[in-house]
């Protein structure tokens, strides 16, 4: 883990990259930032999770860090200890973690649910939509601190990359860090995540719907060698995609609001 700091003082704000190491866009973000070294009017910490994965290009060396918070110093996988590590640096810290996905290429973000502090920095962030990760993801960073986990675009694509930029600006401008005004976005769409979606075993796999746009019961939502997956009921995907995931193809979920400014 690299750990680095801008300004001076006990930091209150934290942004992370490569918590997944096949992920680069977060780090680009960070050394884009670092090199800028800009005046902050509140220091901030800057973290690089996982260096022995991203060196790998990989996601994980021995288990998802993601799914295995608050961590533990002792583990044997080097993800657990690593947890450990991380959430021991960012406690207290407001957040914000980037990722990419194989799934969609605008920018997006997860909370744990939305409360005043995800409705404090969420229209302020380019992105389109937010997602209510709620008890779905219980052993991921977004339930142990007050974080934004943004998905920045698709994964390894320059644009993902300068969207992480962008995002860290706005981060950082939200939460009083660097000067300036951001106008807030429009009314954001704010979904609910509710069961993965499985994935069977098989070879071929294609996904036939669209993240965040609704389908209807009977609608074909994806492949697996020919087979059609069919949904029971409608629901809105989310993190959706064919080889994103190895025992799923994503998630369903309800669009429950919008969130305006
Ligand atoms: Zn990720």
């Amino acid at each position: 883990m690299r750990v680095e700091q801008l300004g001076d003082g006990e930091p209150e704000l934290a942004v992370v990259g490569a918590i997944h190491g096949d992920e680069p866009c977060g780090v680009h973000a960070i050394e884009t930032l670092l090199d800028a070294n800009p005046p902050v009017e509140r220091p901030v910490k800057c973290i690089i999770a996982n260096e022995r994965a991203l060196e790998r290009n990989v996601r994980y060396t021995e288990t998802d860090l993601n799914r295995v918070f608050p961590g533990d110093p002792d583990a044997p996988a080097y993800e657990t200890r690593l947890a450990h590590e991380v959430l021991d640096e960012i406690r207290g810290c407001t957040t914000l973690s980037m990722h990419s996905t194989q799934s969609y290429s605008c920018p997006f973000a997860l909370v744990e649910e939305t409360d005043p502090f995800a409705e404090m920095i969420g229209p302020y962030l380019s992105i389109d939509a937010i997602v209510e990760v709620g008890d779905e993801f219980a052993d991921a960073l977004v339930g142990y601190v007050d974080v934004v986990e943004v998905e920045c675009g698709m994964q390894g694509s320059q644009e993902a990359a300068d969207n992480a930029v962008d995002l860290v600006y706005e981060f950082l401008t939200a939460t009083g860090a660097l000067p300036g005004a951001i106008d807030p976005t429009g009314a954001l769409p704010v979904f609910a995540l509710n069961d993965p979606i499985p994935k069977a075993d098989g070879t071929d796999y294609a996904v036939h719907v669209e993240n965040f746009q609704r389908i209807e019961s009977g609608d074909t939502i994806a492949t697996i060698d020919g087979h059609e997956i069919v949904a029971e009921q409608p629901f809105h995907p989310v993190l959706i995609s064919a080889n994103g995931y190895d025992r799923q193809f994503g998630y369903t979920a309800e669009k429950i609001d919008l969130l305006k400014n």
